[in-house]
């Protein structure tokens, strides 16, 4: 875990009031422990079974995000503890928490993930997708999951202008679903950059990146 790289990142986002999620993946809880000991308690993982490993060995304090694509049949397991889920993309996961949140009695916040990226390998809804499930959300009565903002992901590119672009594209469709009067959504979060292009996310409009390298090294495998 680097100290120092940790806390230059956590200044330059408190001055500019973005949340930082640390990314923990593949790593160690002794590494999480570190960064929980600097004070730090939002941690993002990708699978299922590595964030409840780790969570039941860890300070029941910690808000885990939950940042990978989340299968219908895995929902349970994380609905009595998930902080946020960062990937919604259907209506039916929508439902599928729903229905887990009222089971334990919580309202599960998510964020809908939009395709943004060049690539055809990245989950997410385009935007008439998102229109639609939207939309549906809206006019259905499910209380116990609530659309919190959205979450996207650029080109793995070194075009920094490409990025910039689709970051950008992002900001406009969360601008106007969060400025929209008659949802029942309420978008306040616009996760957006991980460790090689938050910064271009943030002056593109983010207010939470995911960030994991730079925290804790590069990753080996997964
Ligand atoms: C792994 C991952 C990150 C963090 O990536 P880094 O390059 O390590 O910062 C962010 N978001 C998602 C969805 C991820 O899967």
């Amino acid at each position: 875990m680097n100290k120092d790289a940790y806390q230059s990142i956590k200044l330059e986002l408190d001055s500019k009031q973005v949340a930082l999620v640390a990314v923990s993946k593949t790593k160690p809880v002794s590494d999480i422990l570190e960064l929980y000991d600097l004070g730090h308690r939002d941690f993002g993982e990708n699978y299922v079974q590595e964030m409840v490993e780790k969570a039941t060995q860890l300070p029941n304090d910690i808000r885990w995000h939950f940042i990978g694509h989340l299968q219908s049949n895995k929902v349970k397991i994380i609905a009595p503890f998930v902080q946020l889920i960062h990937g919604v993309d259907s209506l039916k996961l929508l439902k599928d928490l729903n229905k887990e949140g009222e089971k334990v009695g919580r309202v599960i916040d998510c964020l809908l993930q939009v395709y943004i990226a060049r690539e055809e390998t990245k989950f997410g809804l385009d935007e008439q997708e998102l229109s639609e499930v939207i939309r549906l959300y809206d006019a259905m009565v499910i209380p116990n999951v609530k659309i919190t903002g959205l979450m996207g992901m650029a080109s793995f590119s070194n075009d920094m202008n490409l990025i910039r672009k689709e970051f950008r594209k992002l900001k406009e469709i969360f601008d106007y679903y969060a400025g929209l009067p008659t949802t029942d959504s309420r978008l306040t979060t616009l996760s957006m950059g991980m460790s090689s292009d938050y910064k271009v996310a943030i002056e593109e409009g983010s207010n939470m990146v995911r960030i994991g390298n730079l925290l804790f090294g590069e990753r080996t495998a997964k």
